[in-house]
């Protein structure tokens, strides 16, 4: 699910603590940074997010699992 990536979610995001991206992941390898299912993640990490240049969308991953 792709949505606008806006300073309102960014505040709800911090507000509800919502965890949407690899980090958060249970199939996250966090030595090598990918997804275990070699999935391309660049979109799903939360330094994407982060960043001083935010992106114009977010990118959700339907096969997220909170950890
Ligand atoms: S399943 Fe999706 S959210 Fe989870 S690590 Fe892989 S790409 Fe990231």
């Amino acid at each position: 699910m792709k949505i606008e990536f806006t300073s309102h979610f960014l505040a709800q995001k911090k507000r509800y603590n919502f965890c949407f991206t690899c980090d958060d992941c249970l199939y996250f390898d966090i030595r090598r940074d990918q997804c275990l299912h070699e999935y391309p993640n660049e979109m799903h990490l939360l330094s994407t997010y982060n960043s001083d240049v935010s992106p114009p969308y977010i990118l959700f991953c339907k096969q997220f699992e909170l950890r």
